[in-house]
């Protein structure tokens, strides 16, 4: 089995590159963010804290989170709803962030990437996958941008996506937050592996990234 492993804080243009390498290689892309942003959603749908670890614990144990793919694209179903655009709120990325932060959920969610990746060939997003998901992955990656590249990255992205409400800077303080959080928590944080090949996509577009690692393969 080949398994790709990405990782990097948000906006450095994982699951851009990730999307690419899947085509390009004919493998699956699993994006474990959006498995977090599910978790926290239910959170939300319960009325919990997403910082409230027995509550959290309890979710996680129970929940009916189910990933599909759909014209070679992952949708999140939580209790059989389709949720893949739901989850994409910045009040869900402070929420992921947050659960992330809860060892039980993260356990749970290595649990199902892992098998995941005994099952099928894969290029896996995320913040902890080489460091803790896949410690023997084919290859590891670690993307990293400017601070304010990213924002605007994602801010672009939410204007797309017709959010009118949000500014550059509301985008800018949640990716500092996050980052703060995500590179802070006990188990898991987010940190690059020593074998990991860093990339710096600042100045750079997507098909040299995508190109810089398949000649790493
Ligand atoms: O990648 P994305 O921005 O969708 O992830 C949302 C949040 O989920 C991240 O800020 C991070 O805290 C958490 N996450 C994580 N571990 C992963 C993927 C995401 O903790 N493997």
């Amino acid at each position: 089995m080949i398994s790709i492993a990405i990782d990097g804080p948000a906006g450095a243009g994982k699951s851009t590159v990730a999307k690419a390498i899947s085509k390009k290689l004919g493998i699956v892309y699993l994006d474990t963010g959006a498995m977090y942003r599910t978790v926290a959603l239910k959170a939300l749908k319960e009325k919990v804290d997403s910082l409230d670890r027995k509550k959290l614990s309890e979710i996680v144990k129970n929940i009916d989170m189910e990933i599909r793919f759909i014209d070679n694209q992952q949708h999140m179903f939580l209790d059989n709803e389709d949720v893949t655009e739901k989850i994409r709120t910045p009040e869900i990325s402070i929420g992921a962030s947050n659960v992330g932060t809860i060892p039980e959920v993260r356990l749970k969610m290595a649990e199902l990437q892992r098998e995941f990746a005994e099952k099928h060939n894969v290029v896996m997003e995320g913040r902890d996958i080489g460091t803790f998901v896949l410690p023997n992955a084919t290859i590891k990656i670690f993307l990293t941008a400017s601070l304010e590249k990213r924002a605007e990255r994602r801010y672009k992205e939410l204007v797309a996506k017709g959010n009118t409400e949000i500014t550059l800077e509301d985008v800018k303080r949640d990716i500092e937050c996050r980052d703060r959080n995500d590179s802070s928590r006990s188990l898991a944080p987010l940190t690059k592996a020593p074998d990991a090949i860093e990339i710096d996509t600042t100045d750079l577009t997507v098909d040299q990234v995508v190109d810089k690692i398949i000649d790493n393969l």
